[in-house]
């Protein structure tokens, strides 16, 4: 799926490939939507949509954000971008906080940050022409027209691999690979520093992922630029990410270094997502044990008290469901300073989870049933209850 190339993920344990100095910085980032009902749509309640994320994006570096479907990603990302107002926490770009600028005072930062999004059919006007839609942000932010913009367009159509001779055709008229390329020279227009990528390859096919990907990490020697890469497909984000950050209904449980991260995860979460990540490997595939989730992911209008990981974790104790562990690299334990997890137990360096054992549900980790559910009564074999544990099991690992 992807080009060796790309792999970034060998700079040493606990040291980003880059090393630069913060572009972005994010501190408390919170985002609560509001809940309405009745005809007069008084608030009933909140969905706790991001609940105080904190991390850092060097300059040119990539930090991928990974989690299973509505833990957050994509809501982050636009929180980032100035998209969604903040309901508490700061996001700094290059030290200015944009949580506190009005709409004109963002509107040069707009310039330096730029969105990628990931439905390269639904995203651009069917019914413009290429050229007119690259051209979009020289017309908004007024700074070039008639022939210079015409040029600028082609140059930055060449720049992405595309014919510039093709600048009159209509979207419909390109591949979907080419699509997105489209959308990625509309995005550096305006020479962005930062790039925030949503999911922007899952819509493609395996052969123009890696197209895409490659043309993203050339742009990023080339220009310079630091990505937020946001995905499902684990794999993607290894190869392309310097760090990771794992997200889990609403908090990063996890921030690492891609090596690290991949190799010696330290949540139980992040054990859970890896662990159904396919392996090329056929003998390293059989060794491996699959550490399957028992339940759903709870409401994030009702979030479990204090580790919100914990009516789903093997490893889980009393003080889990009482204090809200902090992102750090963990009491005891010699992790770089790159390399956090926000858990009071977090898994040891060779660790068995599938023996592990909740405190709180009482459950016996198996093999087949790893994660234990609260309730559900221990060591029953409950046939219901392996099968509803396999079918979740099998979609938290899809969309991971
Ligand atoms: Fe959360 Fe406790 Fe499990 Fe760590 S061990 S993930 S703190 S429930």
């Amino acid at each position: 799926m992807t080009s060796p190339s790309l792999d970034k993920s060998t700079p040493a344990a606990g040291t980003s490939s880059s090393g630069g100095e913060p572009i972005l910085r994010l501190s408390g980032v919170t985002k609560n939507f509001p809940m309405r009902s009745g005809v007069f749509g008084r608030t009933t309640g909140s969905v706790s949509a991001v609940a105080g994320v904190d991390f850092e994006l060097r300059k040119g570096e990539t930090l991928g954000l990974v989690g299973e479907s509505g833990c957050g990603k994509s809501t982050l990302a636009r929180l980032i971008m100035g998209l969604l107002p903040v309901s508490a926490g700061s996001v700094e770009f290059e030290g200015q906080d944009i949580t506190k600028l009005s709409r004109s005072g963002m509107r040069p930062l707009r310039r330096e940050m730029q969105m990628i999004f990931q439905d390269p059919y639904g995203s651009l006007n069917p019914r413009r022409r290429v050229g007119s839609i690259i051209g979009d942000p020289f017309a908004i932010h007024k700074i070039a027209d008639g022939e210079d913009r015409v040029r600028r367009v082609k140059e930055l159509m060449e720049l992405v691999g595309l014919n510039p001779e093709h600048y009159n055709r209509f979207p419909a008229d390109f591949s979907g690979g080419q699509r997105q390329r489209i959308g990625v020279a509309r995005a550096l227009a305006l020479r962005p520093k930062l790039l925030v990528c949503d999911e922007p390859v899952s819509a493609l096919d395996v052969s123009i992922q890696a197209q895409v990907i490659n043309l993203l990490d050339d742009l990023q020697d080339e220009l310079g630029l630091s990505y937020i890469f946001i995905a499902h497909d684990l794999s993607v984000v290894r190869h392309v990410s310097d760090r990771v950050a794992v997200m889990y209904l609403g908090k990063v449980v996890e921030l690492g270094t891609a090596e690290r991260l991949y190799t010696e995860p330290r949540h139980p979460y992040t054990n859970a997502l890896l662990s159904a990540v396919p392996l090329a490997d056929p003998d390293r595939a059989a060794q491996r044990k699959r550490l399957v989730l028992v339940g759903d992911v709870p409401s994030p209008v009702n979030p479990p008290s204090g580790c919100r990981f914990h009516p789903r974790c093997p490893k889980a104790q009393e003080k889990c469901a009482a204090e809200v562990p902090t992102l750090d690299s963990g009491e005891g334990v010699a992790l770089d300073p790159d390399d956090l997890a926000a858990c009071h137990f977090p898994v040891l360096p060779g660790e068995d989870l599938t023996q592990a054992r909740s405190a709180l549900t009482g459950v016996q980790a198996t093999p087949e049933a790893v994660f234990g559910a609260i309730g559900s009564n221990p060591g029953s074999g409950d046939p219901t209850n392996r099968d509803s544990t396999n079918g979740d099991s099998t979609n938290s690992g899809a969309r991971a």
